[in-house]
């Protein structure tokens, strides 16, 4: 029998597809932090790990609260932001851009977790899921706070010493 097709079922595919993403980004973000050559981003990459630990675990909770269980189905988009990262570390390594170019690559992937855990927010809210919109809120104002430091850091340190 074909599984209905409505947005609780887009909710929790959604859900899986942000799992796998904070997981690869969890693993991402201490190879981040050692490839950074400013002090302030590489802090700021290991304060956005534990935070990211935490926002794991949130997802868990919301699962639960569903009552669905917590699996995590492949974020490609994440891989390709990740290997992004990845290739401009490997180019860029020991030259003056190389920060300029990993704050880059980590605001490509606030980005789409912005864009996810708004989308989310907004789901939970209209199947009445009101705790799990709360938590996927809590998560959305971490990365959007992360992408404002990584936006000051840019401007303020890290792109001066790139020109
Ligand atoms: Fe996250
Ligand atoms: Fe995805
Ligand atoms: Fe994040």
């Amino acid at each position: 029998m074909a599984k209905e097709k409505n947005l609780e079922v887009l909710f929790v595919e959604t859900l899986k597809d942000v799992l796998h993403a904070e997981k690869q980004i969890l693993r991402a973000l201490p190879k981040m932090a050692r490839g950074a050559a400013s002090p302030e981003l590489k802090q700021a990459f290991e304060t956005h790990r534990d935070e990211t630990e935490a926002q794991v675990e949130r997802l868990q909770q919301v699962f639960e609260l569903i009552n669905k269980p917590a699996r995590a189905k492949t974020c490609d988009a994440i891989l390709g932001i990740i290997e992004e990262s990845k290739e401009v570390m490997e180019e860029f390594e020991g030259s003056e851009a190389l920060d300029a170019g990993l704050i880059a690559a980590a605001q490509a992937v606030e980005h789409y977790e912005i864009a996810r855990y708004g989308t989310l927010k907004t789901w939970a809210g209209q199947l009445g899921f009101k705790e799990a919109a709360d938590l996927l809120d809590q998560t959305l104002q971490e990365e959007v706070k992360t992408d404002k430091l990584l936006t000051k850091l840019a401007t303020m340190r890290v792109n001066k010493k790139a020109a």
